[in-house]
């Protein structure tokens, strides 16, 4: 646990228990603070009452004697509208922040590499991670997904912190310093809770804004608000901007192209390798990512070659193009937590004849912006509530059938790609949440696995 002894004989509310307000109750109270704590679940309220801290319907106190807010950040900041008990605190002058800002300022002088972007932020954090502890570095990794960072072990200096950021955590973050920040790419998503598109980028803008002296900034330029962002950006005093792409050649920055990994920060253009042999890196988005977690890693020291290495034992993580099973020849992919067209496009990109099975609760605009991205698709199998709209948008496009559900469209699919020459592969890549049939991503991409382990055939090995 992060030890918030500077916090001491202080008062701070935190608003939000689940995970990480909880994580933070914890943290604050060993620390000595008093902490006021309101959540509107009432058994977070009692666990939370439970670890000692003193509930107290934060939207009606006198912030007179309180340093700061914590709020989760899932608490609305901004927008829809903000939360009451954030428009409280602010309106009496007391800061609002996430459990990102009591780490490092309570360990400022670990250097923390922050990851954002709306794709691939879970899957760069991980590689990062992966490479840095193979490298043999002491690495606590966290924030938007797995570990509350008030749960890490303090490193004190010695090791870095890899930390996924999502646009709601940035929002919470005023002075965090940031040694290597990574900004992948922008797509649509989240707009309910920045307003707009311009919105959401402004929050993700915000971990430029730490970027401390001798730092690192990397940007991908693989869409086009990205490039526009990186022009705005240009070259700074103070840090380092470093463009990186997973297609095409970023001129003093880091790319792959056609797969091959080439280091041009030096203007040297060094070959480094060929992320088409990796599987857990199918892809050019995941070919993005390896260039991202190679400049990143590289920006703490890390020498080339150990880096290269590292990224040919990467096993991936789950739900993302996870290469399930091989059923009588037939390779089934749970991409799962393509939760939006702009992620199902990059697994659609990535095979050739694809049973695709997609729908769920779509995002808004639906699956519209898939149409040039359909070529490799054979047939596609619709479930949930999103099936009869994405029915029509396909309508002239691609063999489609609506399924209903999971069970329903992976016995179809299995069929018609046995049946079919070539490689095929059965993608289950919704470009939707998943909330209208399962509790989260997760459970829907687990009920895939399941499912497919329990189809009859001859299964072989996943190279
Ligand atoms: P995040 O944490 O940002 O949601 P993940 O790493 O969990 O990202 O990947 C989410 C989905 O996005 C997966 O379906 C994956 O295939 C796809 N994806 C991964 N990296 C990228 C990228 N760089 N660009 C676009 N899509 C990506």
């Amino acid at each position: 646990m992060i030890d918030l002894s500077y916090l001491k004989g202080k008062t701070l509310a935190v608003f939000g228990l689940a995970r990480s307000g909880m994580a933070t109750v914890e943290a604050l109270l060993a620390g000595g603070a008093t902490v006021l704590a309101w959540d509107d679940n009432e058994a977070n309220r009692i666990k939370a009452e439970e670890q000692g801290a003193t509930l107290s319907e934060l939207s009606t106190i006198d912030w007179t004697d309180v340093s700061s807010l914590v709020l989760s950040p899932g608490v609305p900041l901004t927008h829809p509208e903000p939360h009451p008990v954030a428009s409280a605190a602010q309106n009496a002058g007391v800061e609002v922040i996430g459990d990102i800002e009591l780490l490092a300022r309570a360990d400022p002088n670990t250097p923390i590499i922050g990851i954002t972007g709306t794709n691939g932020k879970s899957t760069t954090t991980a590689l990062v991670a992966h490479i840095l502890e193979e490298a043999g570095k002491r690495v606590q990794v966290g924030g938007n997904l797995g570990t509350p960072v008030l749960s890490f072990d303090r490193l004190g200096g010695k090791g870095v912190y890899v930390l996924e950021l999502s646009s709601y955590q940035l929002d919470l973050m005023h002075e965090t310093p940031i040694h290597t920040a990574i900004f992948l790419n922008i797509a649509p998503d989240h707009l309910d809770r920045h307003g707009d598109l311009d919105g959401y980028i402004k929050a993700k803008k915000r971990i430029f804004n730490g970027i401390v002296e001798g730092g690192t900034a990397l940007i991908g330029l693989d869409d086009e608000t990205c490039q526009g962002l990186w022009q705005e950006l240009g070259q700074q005093r103070y840090y380092k901007v470093i463009p990186f792409s997973g297609r095409f050649p970023a001129h003093g920055g880091i790319y792959a192209m056609n797969g091959m990994l080439v280091d041009d920060t030096n203007h040297r253009r060094q070959t480094l390798a060929d992320l088409k042999m990796i599987i857990s890196l199918t892809g050019t988005h995941n070919h993005q990512n390896a260039a991202a977690s190679f400049g990143a890693t590289l920006s703490v020291g890390v020498k080339p070659a150990t880096i290269i290495a590292a990224m040919k034992t990467f096993p991936g993580l789950a739900h993302r193009q996870e290469v399930v099973s091989i059923v009588d020849g037939v390779t089934y992919i749970n991409d799962s937590k393509a939760t939006n067209a702009e992620a199902t496009a990059r697994a659609l990109s990535s095979y050739d004849n694809i049973y695709w099975i997609a729908g769920g609760l779509a995002k808004e605009g639906g699956i519209s912006t898939l149409n040039g991205e359909l070529n490799s698709v054979r047939h596609a199998y619709l479930i949930g509530e999103a099936a009869t709209d994405f029915a029509k948008t396909l309508h002239d496009k691609i063999d489609h059938t609506i399924a209903g559900d999971l069970e329903t469209a992976l016995n179809l699919a299995q069929k018609e790609a046995i049946s079919a020459e070539g490689n095929s592969v059965v993608l289950l890549s919704p470009a939707c949440a998943s909330f209208d049939q399962y509790p989260n991503f997760e459970a829907r991409g687990d009920a895939f696995k399941a499912l497919v382990s329990s189809l009859p055939g001859k299964r072989g090995g996943i190279q």
